[in-house]
C-alpha cells in the first residue's frame, strides 16, 4: 500500500508530469515570467469552467478576499458579517481593512454560516457578507442571497475550498460556486481542490465595472501605466504557477469525482457508528466537493483519536480548533458566547480524515479500520 498522506500531491504530478515540465521549459525559455501567455490562457480557461465573466489572477486567496473588499469600497467601520468556524484569512482581511468583522454561528448539520445568524447581526452598518463553502459544500445561497437583496448587501462568496462545486437555485438555474455572489474568491493553494506549486489566487465577478476596479487595484491601482488612480497592492499569479493551474483545470472535475468517490466509501464504511457523524451532503451530488471528509466524534474522545490514528501513521487534520471569536486577534468583549453553541460544540468533535484524488480503497479500508477500532 502507498504511504497514507493528508494530501498526496507526488502521486498527483506523477500523471501530469510531461505536460508540466513542457509548459514550464516554454515560460523559462521565453522568460515571459510574470503575465506571460500562460497567465492569460488560464484567466480565460478558468473564466469558461466557471462561467463566470471576469477572473482576475493575484497572488493568493487572502489578497483574492482582500482585493474583492477594496474594490467594493468598503471603508473603516463598515460591518462584514462572516462565519465564526472557518479559516482565519476571512476574518483577518476584514480587520486589515479597518472594517468591522461580525462573527455568526453555523450550521451543525452543513458546518456553514448560518442564515438566521447572519439576519440577526445585521445592523444599518452591515454592508456585507462574506459566506464560505467550507469543506467543499456550497452554503446556504438561495437564503443568503435572498439577505443581501432584501438588506441591499454585497456578498463576497469565499470560494478557496469548493472551487467546482455547482449551486442550483430555486428556479433551477445552475451556477459554479464563485460565480453566485457579486464577487468571488478561490486560493490555488497547493492542497486545496485545484492547487498550483506555490502561491496562486483569483477572483470572480460578472460585473464589468468592477472587475476593471479590481484589475488595477491587483496592479498598483494603476489603469494607465504609472498612472496610480487608487491605493492599490502588487498581486499577481506567475506564469509558472499558470502552467500548472492549466493542466490540473482540465482534471478538476476527475480530481473532484475521485474525492466524491473517497467520501462516499468513506460514508458506506464509517455511518451507522453511535460516536460517529459522517458529513452530510445537503443538496445533490455537485453542490460538495469534499475539499475536506471532516467526521464529528460525539460521546467519545476527538484528541485520543487524532493521537491513535497519528500512532498508527495515519495523518489528520483538526479543522478547526478554535473559534474565530475566541482567537487572540479577534476577541471582543461584545461576542455573546451562547450566540457561538454550535462553533463552540464543533471545534470539540470535528476531525478531517485524508482527502485527495489519489487515495485508493485499501487505504480507506484502512484509515476507517483504524477509527473504528478506537471507537471499539
Ligand atoms: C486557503 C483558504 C484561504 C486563503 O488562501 P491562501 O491562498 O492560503 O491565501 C481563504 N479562505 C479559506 C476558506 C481557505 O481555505
Amino acid at each position: 500500500m502507498r504511504k497514507i498522506q493528508m494530501v498526496d500531491l507526488q502521486s498527483q504530478y506523477a500523471f501530469i508530469r510531461p505536460q508540466v515540465e513542457a509548459g514550464m521549459e516554454e515560460v523559462l525559455s521565453s522568460a515571459q515570467f510574470i503575465n506571460g501567455p500562460a497567465v492569460k490562457s488560464f484567466q480565460s480557461n478558468l473564466e469558461a469552467y466557471i462561467g463566470v465573466k471576469h477572473v482576475i489572477p493575484c497572488a493568493n486567496g487572502t489578497d483574492a478576499l482582500q482585493v474583492a473588499m477594496m474594490g467594493l469600497g468598503l471603508e473603516p467601520g463598515d460591518e462584514v458579517i462572516t462565519a465564526d468556524f472557518t479559516f482565519a484569512a476571512t476574518v483577518e482581511v476584514i480587520a486589515l481593512l479597518g472594517l468591522k468583522p461580525v462573527l455568526v454561528d453555523v450550521d451543525p448539520v452543513s458546518f456553514n454560516i448560518d442564515p438566521s445568524a447572519i439576519e440577526r447581526a445585521i445592523t444599518p452598518k452591515t454592508k456585507a457578507i462574506v459566506p464560505v463553502h467550507l469543506f467543499g459544500q456550497v452554503a446556504d445561497m438561495d437564503a443568503i442571497m435572498a439577505i443581501s437583496e432584501k438588506h441591499n448587501l454585497y456578498v463576497i462568496e469565499d470560494n478557496a475550498q469548493g472551487i467546482g462545486a455547482t449551486h442550483t437555485d430555486a428556479n433551477g438555474n445552475t451556477t459554479k460556486t464563485g460565480g453566485i455572489g457579486h464577487v468571488g474568491s478561490t486560493s490555488f493553494f497547493p492542497s486545496k481542490n485545484l492547487g498550483c506549486y506555490g502561491d496562486g489566487g483569483a477572483i470572480f465577478t460578472n460585473d464589468d465595472e468592477l472587475a476593471h476596479t479590481l484589475r488595477g487595484i491587483v496592479n498598483h491601482g494603476m489603469y494607465e501605466r504609472y498612472h496610480h488612480d487608487v491605493v492599490g497592492v502588487n498581486s499577481r499569479l506567475d506564469s509558472l504557477q499558470a502552467v500548472v493551474l492549466n493542466e490540473k483545470l482540465k482534471l478538476l472535475d476527475y480530481y473532484n469525482e475521485r474525492r466524491k468517490w473517497a467520501a462516499i466509501r468513506y460514508s458506506q464504511l464509517l455511518s451507522g457508528h453511535d460516536n460517529i457523524i459522517t458529513p452530510k451532503v445537503i443538496r445533490n451530488c455537485d453542490s460538495h466537493v469534499f475539499h475536506q471528509y471532516t467526521l464529528r466524534l460525539v460521546g467519545s474522545d476527538r484528541d485520543g483519536l487524532v493521537q491513535h490514528l497519528q500512532s498508527n501513521g495515519i495523518p489528520c487534520g483538526v479543522y478547526y480548533p478554535i473559534p474565530l471569536h475566541a482567537q487572540k486577534a479577534y476577541q471582543s468583549d461584545k461576542y455573546d458566547e451562547a450566540n457561538f453553541a454550535v462553533t463552540n460544540q464543533l471545534v470539540k468533535e470535528v476531525i478531517s480524515l485524508p482527502m485527495h484524488s489519489e487515495l485508493d480503497e485499501e487505504q480507506i479500508q484502512t484509515i476507517c479500520r483504524a477509527v473504528l477500532d478506537f471507537l471499539g
